[in-house]
């Protein structure tokens, strides 16, 4: 469990509570002494992910686990870094209190932290999630990330923007079932 104040990976468990299928942990981090609270494994089977079509499902982690790794391929990332993010997106979500949650606030979650971990891995993620109505408002975006003191990374977004941006915007529907 990683601290969410100071980011390090060692606590102690102070309080421990199970109920049905929720662990919540109290812990302490051992380097920063401060305190958090995490909800642990069981508790995302019973959170129910609003779609944006209204259906419910349940909160799949190997499906975030998937668009994570596929956001983050390639890029020098720590190992664990996916790990961490999705632990803390668990945590975040558990901390909510909700039942049901929007799936877009599941995303603005994600992004958040992407935001923070690697641009382009940021924006490979926005792209697939946002309903970006046009180019321009994707350039927008990206061109709001762009560090200007940092021409290096500037060239790889570019880049990344003409290769892997998808024209038409259009996101694949899903199959409805008869
Ligand atoms: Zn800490």
């Amino acid at each position: 469990m990683f601290c969410p104040f100071c980011n390090d990976n060692d606590s102690k468990v102070i309080d421990s509570r199970d109920s049905g299928d929720t662990i919540r942990r109290r812990r302490e981090c051992l380097m920063c002494g401060l305190r958090f609270t995490t909800y642990e494994k069981v508790q995302t089977r019973a959170l129910l992910v609003i779609k944006r079509d209204g259906r419910r499902e349940d909160f799949n982690r190997e499906k975030l686990w998937a668009s994570l790794r596929s956001a983050c391929a390639k890029r020098p990332l720590p190992i664990g870094s996916i790990e961490k993010v999705i632990v803390e997106i668990e945590t975040a979500l558990a901390n909510t209190g909700r039942a049901e949650i929007g799936s877009r606030l599941i995303g603005e979650f994600v992004m958040d932290k992407l935001k923070g971990l690697d641009r382009v891995a940021y924006m490979r993620f926005a792209s697939v999630y946002r309903d970006f109505r046009d180019i321009e408002s994707f350039k927008e975006e990206a061109e709001a990330l762009l560090d200007p003191e940092d021409p290096v990374e500037e060239s790889s977004q570019l880049s990344f923007l003409e290769d892997e941006v998808p024209i038409n915007g259009k996101r694949r529907k899903a199959k409805k079932r008869a």
